[in-house]
C-alpha cells in the first residue's frame, strides 16, 4: 500500500494508473477510521480497479466553537488497518497543501444543503463540497463512495457531480450500525458509557417513524411530531432537528413517499450525533 503525503506525488500516481488504462475508485474520510470506512472500502475493492482512501481532517467544514482541534486521529491504526484490507493507496495531505495560506476558492453550496445539517452548521457543507472537489481533482477517480449515514451530505455531493460535471459515478454504502443500532461514526468516542446508552434514542426516534409509515401514517407533520416526541422524553437529550425528507433534495415531506428519509440530528454530552432511517427500506435502491 503507497501512503502518500504530497498533491504532486498523489497526481502523478493516478497518471500512471490512468495511463496504464485502470480505474480508480476513492474513499474520502477524516480518519480515525471504523467499519463503516472499511465498508466503502470494501465495495470499492469488490468494484475492482484500484482503491485510494484519503485521510484529511477538513478544517473548511468545521464551524467555529466545533470539535476540528479535538477530533480523534489515529493516524498509525488507520494505516494498519486499510492495510489489512488490500487497498492500493492511502492520500493523506498536509492542510498546508490543501489550503495555502493565499487560498480563496470555494464550492458554493444551495438547494440541498439548505436546512437541517445546514441550517445548524451554515458553512458545513461548502467546506464538504470544497474538499470533495479538490480530492476529485487530485484523484480523478472513476468512482467515489461515500456513506448512507451522511444522508444530506451524499445528496449535497450528488448535485455537485450533476451540476460540475464531474464525470464520477458516486456510490452509496449502507450505514454500518453497532450491535444495538447506535450508527457508528468515529465522533462516537467523545461519548461516555451513560451517554452511549442515552444516543440510542435517535435510532428509536427514526425506527418509531418508519413502525407508524408502515402503519399507514403518512403526513410528516404528525410523523415528525411523533419521532419529536421520542426524543423529549429523555431528559439527557438535546433535539437539533428531526424530520421526514426528500432524499435528493431534502425539502421535507408534507406526504411521506416510500423513497423518503427519516432523518434526525441530537446533541448528547457534549457531542453531536446525526442518523437517518429509510422510510421504506425495499423499494428504493442505495446503488441509484
Ligand atoms: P468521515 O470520516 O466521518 O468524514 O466519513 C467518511 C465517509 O464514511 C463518509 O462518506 C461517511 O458517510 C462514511 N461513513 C461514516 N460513518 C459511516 C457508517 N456508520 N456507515 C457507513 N458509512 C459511514
Amino acid at each position: 500500500m503507497d501512503i502518500i503525503r504530497r498533491v504532486d506525488e498523489m497526481m502523478r500516481w493516478v497518471r500512471e494508473r490512468h495511463a496504464a488504462g485502470e480505474e480508480i475508485g476513492v474513499v474520502p474520510t477524516m480518519g480515525y477510521l471504523h467499519e463503516g470506512h472499511l465498508s466503502l472500502c470494501r465495495l470499492s475493492l469488490a468494484d475492482g480497479g484500484h482503491t485510494v482512501a484519503t485521510i484529511f481532517v477538513n478544517p473548511t467544514q468545521f464551524g467555529p466553537g466545533e470539535d476540528l482541534a479535538r477530533y480523534p486521529r489515529d493516524e498509525e491504526r488507520d494505516l494498519k488497518m486499510l492495510r489489512e484490507l488490500g487497498i492500493s493507496a492511502v492520500f493523506m495531505p498536509t492542510p498546508e497543501q490543501v489550503y495555502p495560506p493565499d487560498y480563496v476558492t470555494y464550492v458554493d453550496t444551495a438547494g440541498p444543503s439548505q436546512g437541517w445539517c445546514g441550517a445548524t452548521r451554515p458553512i458545513h457543507f461548502r467546506g464538504v463540497t470544497t474538499i470533495v472537489a479538490q480530492l476529485f481533482h487530485i484523484t480523478q477517480p472513476n468512482r467515489a463512495y461515500f456513506g448512507q449515514k451522511d444522508a444530506q451530505q451524499v445528496a449535497v455531493l450528488k448535485q455537485m457531480v450533476r451540476d460540475l460535471k464531474f464525470p464520477i459515478e458516486v456510490i452509496v454504502g449502507e450505514t454500518v450500525r453497532e450491535p444495538d443500532g447506535l450508527a457508528m461514526s468515529s465522533r462516537n468516542v467523545y461519548l461516555t458509557a451513560e451517554d452511549r446508552q442515552v444516543a440510542l434514542v435517535i435510532s428509536r426516534a427514526l425506527q418509531l417513524g418508519r413502525s407508524l409509515y408502515e402503519e399507514g401514517e403518512r403526513s410528516g407533520e404528525r410523523l415528525t411530531e411523533a419521532m419529536r416526541s421520542v426524543i423529549a422524553a429523555e431528559p439527557n437529550v438535546r433535539l437539533d432537528y428531526i424530520g421526514v425528507v426528500n432524499r435528493r433534495s431534502f425539502r421535507a415531506a408534507d406526504v411521506v413517499l416510500p423513497m423518503d428519509l427519516f432523518i434526525g440530528a441530537i446533541y448528547v454530552g457534549n457531542c453531536r450525533l446525526i442518523d437517518n432511517l429509510d422510510v421504506c427500506p425495499k423499494v428504493y435502491p442505495l446503488r441509484d
